[in-house]
């Protein structure tokens, strides 16, 4: 066999690896989950599972929730925008709500 260096272990959401200096993923498996959600030999742990991994799973798009966080910042200030605009445009009296029933 080539002299494969096992390095860093990494993991997606189905199977985990040892990651080879050159690049090859090496020993590439399913995950063995115990009863907490958790791989019993990476640090996966299924979403919704009780305990988090203290490190950032590798590769995890942080930035991801920034930027979903800052859109909905902008669409709630721009809801709240427009329903001020709507107020001062329409003087209208109580529109009759049309009573539905979900
Ligand atoms: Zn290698
Ligand atoms: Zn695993």
């Amino acid at each position: 066999m080539a002299n494969h260096v096992g390095g860093f272990m990494e993991f997606d959401d189905n199977s985990h690896w040892i990651l080879c200096a050159c690049g090859a993923h090496l020993y590439r498996a399913a995950h063995s989950l115990d009863n907490m959600g958790a791989c019993t030999v990476c640090d996966f742990v299924k979403s919704g599972a009780s305990h988090n991994s203290p490190y950032g799973s590798s590769g995890f798009p942080f930035w991801i929730i920034i930027v979903v966080a800052v859109i909905i910042i902008l669409i709630v200030l721009l809801v709240l925008f427009l329903k001020k605009k709507d107020k001062k445009a329409k003087k209208e009296p109580e529109r009759k709500r049309t009573a539905e029933d979900k």
